[in-house]
Formats: structure tokens, C-alpha cells, sequence
């Protein structure tokens, strides 16, 4: 048997490469190493869920002070200090990157700061110019934002950037319509940021339930955020001095404006590493007539695999189109040696399916006991305002495959409605007409990601209509409504 340096070598140290690695080390008790080559903690704290997250509890402040003096109290809201809550922030995500390399540390794990790529089967290569043999490589690269592929494209920021802006723009246009757009969207405009959100499809959130993602676009738009569906931009460039139209520039010389328009309608996207000069107002043309100067624009027009350069092809690897590692159930890639877990496998880009396949990996390699991750039924949230907490199957996705009963109500909640505000919540059950089970539910409301947590325990195990009638209502909260529907409003 050959002699390898490790049992395990991991590339990536985000949220799947470091739970894998720290399991197989000390649970399994394998030799193991991972290579970073950036920060520890990857996307989900670095740049993504954390960071995200305690911008969305910043921004939900805005509204506070309104509410409040509905109930008697005499508050202002003040002014938000974006560098304060910056400084804090960047504190916090150095606290948890310190305790993941501790987790690695304190497991047993050896981490090399290196970007890593495959030299052969068995041997990664180091950028600090070392190579490691292991048994067994798993990739766990993540993904990376794309910025589309439009002339200038590198006046915008992506999602990345915002984390580490100097001054928040006064004005900023969101190019997208998936969650993470809706969520800058929400979270700027609560900082004070206007926002304008352009998307190119007929309605945001695509994917999500018709009626969720409508009543989230219409409280978006009822909250000042200036949202245009079926629109998007087709030239950008610097803003004039006086802020009237652009500056020409020698890519606008060099390419006539329809072919910018054909290539920005496709959408298609570049690798992010174009870091431009992203200081200074940018003028954006759109595709409904419209020429504005923003102070910023920012790209969350989707993510891609971090897999190019890192030699898979060569070792027998797989790719899909968009760069996606292909693996089986097992997150086994063409290559008995190799196994790919998270976002560059692009199969439900989320942490906590990240750690999943990351155990899963862990006990089917190092445990004798081969589990393919269960990828159905995953709840997850929205963290725009409102949230939406959702599981299971859309109504429109459950029609396709049987008949169904749709129960549904829409209220003002009591705690916004005394104050006179028009927020209206969603709850939604999507039954099987056949056999009862709950096959989806969709929830718009505030802490809809708490409620669905639970939801979900219900609704994996398999709950019935009738299971979730039985249950008696927990008064007065906002959702007790999900027990106390009676008659579908329709069956389809
Ligand atoms: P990552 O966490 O991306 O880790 C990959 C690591 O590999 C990175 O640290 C990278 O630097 C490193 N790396 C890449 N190439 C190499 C190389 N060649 N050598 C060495 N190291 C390398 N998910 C949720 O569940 N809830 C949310 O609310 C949520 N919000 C999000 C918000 C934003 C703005 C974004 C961008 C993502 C969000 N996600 C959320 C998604 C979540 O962050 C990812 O699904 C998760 O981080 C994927 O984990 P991973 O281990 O696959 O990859």
C-alpha cells in the first residue's frame, strides 16, 4: 500500500471543508491537512450568512423607533454609523475565524495558508510551492460571485464588496432578483440607502412560491425600495463631473451599444477578478429607456464554482456547464480518490447542506458506513423584510406532479397593525389532495426563518393536514394561523 502523507487532504476552509476535516481528524481519527487560501470560515462567515445576518439585524433598527412611539414611547431614530458597525463587524468575523482555527487546531488537523490544485490522483500542489500526498482529496472550494459579461462591468460591486465599502452609498442599483439581491435590497434601504433593483425576469425570488415572492415584492416596493421587474441595464460607465450621462470611454469606442445590449441581456457572466476602480457615481442605461447616475451598483446576478485552474480536468475530474464538480450520491467525483462537497458541486448552495455532505462524506470515507446525503424537503429562509421561511414543494412545483388543496391566509400582524402599519404576513400550506401530507409551507413574516426551523421537523417526518389540525394553537401569535386554517381557499 502506498505511503501517503495524510488520510485526508482538504482544499477549502469554509463551512464544509473545515467540519469535514475536524470530523474525519477527530472522530475518525484520520491524519488529516486542509489548505485555505483566503480566511477561515469561508463564505458563510466571512462574506456571507454572518456578515449578512448582523447587517439584516442593523437594518431592522430603522423601523423600531416608529412602532415604539405607537406604544407610548417618545423615541428618534437617529442616524446610522455605518464605520461604527463596520469596525464591530470586521471584530467579530476576526473572533470567528480565530475559532475555526481552533476547531482545526484542536482536532488535530494541519492547515496550510495556501491556495491548493490538483497535481495527480493522490498529490495536491501548494502555492507555497510544496506538494502533499493524501489517501483521500475532498474539494470544498465554495463558490465565487460572476459579474455579467458588459463593458465597464467593473464600476459595480458585487456582494463581497459591500462588507468592506468605506461610506455606504447615498443611492445604489441592484442588478438581480434572487435572494441575495432582495436581501442587499432590504438591508440598504433599512441603512438609508435608496435603492432601485432591477431585475430582467417578470417577478423576484424565482423558484420560491408565486404567492410568497409577490407579497415580498409588493411590501419591498410599499417600503420605499424602487423595484423594476423585466427591466435591466444594457450600458453602464463613469458618471459625468456634473452627473448627466457618461463618460465615453475606450470600451464604449470599441463596441457599439446593441452589441452591449445583446451581451448584457445574456446574462452570462465573467469570473470576478476583475477588481476595478470602483470609486466614483456610475451611469447606467436600462432596458426600459431610463439613463440615472447611482453612487454605486451592485451585481448579485448569481454565483459560480470555484473550480477553474485547479487541474481536475486533468486527473479524470468532472465538470458540468456552469463549472460545477459532478458527484454522485456520495459526493464521489469521477475519481475513486477525489470527492467534492458545497457550492462547487452546485447542488442546494447553502452552509448547513455544506456540513451535511461534509458528514455524510466523512462517514461513507472514514466511518465504513456509506450515506448519501438527503438533499429533499430542506427548509430555508429569505432574510428580506419580511423573511420568508420556506419548505417543501411551491404550490405552483406541487401541481405539477398531483392534486393538491391550497390553505392560505394573509393578515396585518397584531404587533404592526396597532401601530397603524400595513405589513401583511403570508402563511401557506400546500397539501396532497391523495394522501394529506403537507408538501410545502410557506411562511412571510418576521422570524419566518425561526418558525420554518420547525415547521420542518413536522413536515420531514411526514406530518398530515390532519397532524398539523390536532395540534393546538400557541395564542396569540402570528403563527398559530398555521393550525387553526380549516378550508383550502382551492384545490388544484
Ligand atoms: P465556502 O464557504 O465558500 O468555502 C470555500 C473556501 O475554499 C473559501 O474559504 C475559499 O477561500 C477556499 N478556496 C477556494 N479555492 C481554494 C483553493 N484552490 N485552495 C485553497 N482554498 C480555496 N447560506 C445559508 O445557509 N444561509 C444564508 O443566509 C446564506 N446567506 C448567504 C449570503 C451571501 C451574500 C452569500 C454569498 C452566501 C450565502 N449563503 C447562505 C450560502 C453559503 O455561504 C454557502 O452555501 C456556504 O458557505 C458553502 O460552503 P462551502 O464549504 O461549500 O464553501
Amino acid at each position: 500500500m502506498a505511503d501517503y502523507d495524510y488520510d485526508l487532504f482538504v482544499i477549502g476552509g469554509g463551512s464544509g471543508g473545515v467540519r469535514a476535516a475536524r470530523v474525519a481528524a477527530g472522530e475518525a481519527g484520520a491524519r488529516v491537512a486542509l489548505a485555505e487560501d483566503d480566511r477561515y470560515g469561508g463564505t458563510c462567515v466571512i462574506r456571507g450568512c454572518v456578515p449578512k445576518k448582523l447587517m439584516v439585524f442593523a437594518s431592522e433598527f430603522s423601523g423600531t423607533a416608529d412602532v415604539a412611539n405607537a406604544y407610548g414611547w417618545n423615541m428618534t431614530s437617529g442616524s446610522f454609523d455605518w464605520s461604527g458597525f463596520r469596525s464591530r463587524l470586521n471584530t467579530e468575523l476576526d473572533r470567528l475565524e480565530d475559532v475555526y482555527r481552533s476547531l482545526l487546531k484542536n482536532s488535530g488537523v494541519e492547515t496550510f495558508d495556501a491556495r491548493a490544485t490538483l497535481k495527480d490522483k493522490h498529490t495536491v500542489a501548494l502555492s507555497t510551492g510544496e506538494t502533499k500526498t493524501a489517501k483521500t482529496i475532498l474539494i470544498a472550494t465554495g463558490g465565487r460571485p460572476v459579474r455579467p459579461d458588459l463593458p465597464n462591468a467593473d464600476l459595480g460591486i458585487v456582494s463581497d464588496d459591500i462588507f468592506h465599502l468605506d461610506t455606504l452609498p447615498k443611492s445604489i442599483l441592484i442588478i438581480g432578483g434572487g435572494y441575495i439581491a432582495c436581501e442587499f435590497a432590504c438591508i440598504l434601504h433599512g441603512l438609508g440607502v435608496q435603492v432601485t433593483q432591477y431585475y430582467r425576469g417578470a417577478q423576484i425570488l424565482r423558484g420560491f412560491d408565486d404567492e410568497a415572492r409577490g407579497l415580498i415584492a409588493e411590501a419591498m416596493r410599499d417600503r420605499g425600495i424602487e423595484l423594476h421587474t423585466g427591466t435591466n441595464i444594457v450600458q453602464m460607465g463613469p458618471a459625468s463631473d456634473d452627473h448627466s450621462g457618461p463618460v465615453p470611454t475606450a470600451s464604449d469606442a470599441a463596441m457599439g451599444a446593441s452589441a452591449q445590449q445583446e451581451e448584457i441581456m445574456a446574462y452570462g457572466g465573467v469570473k470576478d477578478d476583475a477588481q476595478g476602480d470602483r470609486t466614483g457615481p456610475v451611469w447606467v442605461k436600462s432596458t426600459n429607456g431610463r439613463e440615472q447616475v447611482f453612487d454605486a451598483v451592485l451585481f448579485a446576478t448569481g454565483r459560480d464554482p470555484n473550480s477553474t485552474d485547479m487541474g481536475l480536468e486533468e486527473v479524470g475530474i468532472e465538470v458540468g456547464r456552469r463549472g460545477e464538480i459532478l458527484v454522485d450520491e456520495y459526493s464521489k467525483t469521477a475519481v475513486d480518490s477525489v470527492y467534492a462537497i458545497g457550492d462547487v458541486t452546485n447542488r442546494v448552495n447553502l452552509t448547513p447542506v455544506a456540513i451535511r455532505e461534509g458528514m455524510a462524506f466523512v462517514e461513507t470515507a472514514f466511518k465504513d458506513n456509506p450515506t448519501a446525503v438527503d438533499h429533499s424537503l430542506i427548509p430555508s429562509a429569505v432574510f428580506t423584510q419580511p423573511e420568508m421561511g420556506t419548505v417543501g414543494l411551491s404550490e405552483e412545483d406541487a401541481r405539477e406532479k398531483e392534486e393538491v388543496e391550497v390553505y392560505c391566509t394573509s393578515f396585518r400582524p397584531m404587533r404592526t397593525a396597532f401601530a397603524g402599519k400595513p405589513d401583511r404576513v403570508l402563511m401557506k400550506l400546500v397539501v396532497s389532495k391523495a394522501n394529506r401530507t403537507v408538501l410545502g409551507c410557506h411562511i412571510v413574516a418576521p422570524d419566518a426563518g425561526e418558525m420554518i426551523q420547525l415547521a420542518g421537523v413536522a413536515i420531514k417526518m411526514g406530518a398530515t393536514k390532519e397532524d398539523f389540525d390536532r395540534t393546538v394553537a400557541v395564542h396569540p401569535t402570528m403563527s398559530e394561523e398555521i393550525v387553526t386554517m380549516r378550508t383550502p381557499m382551492r384545490t388544484a
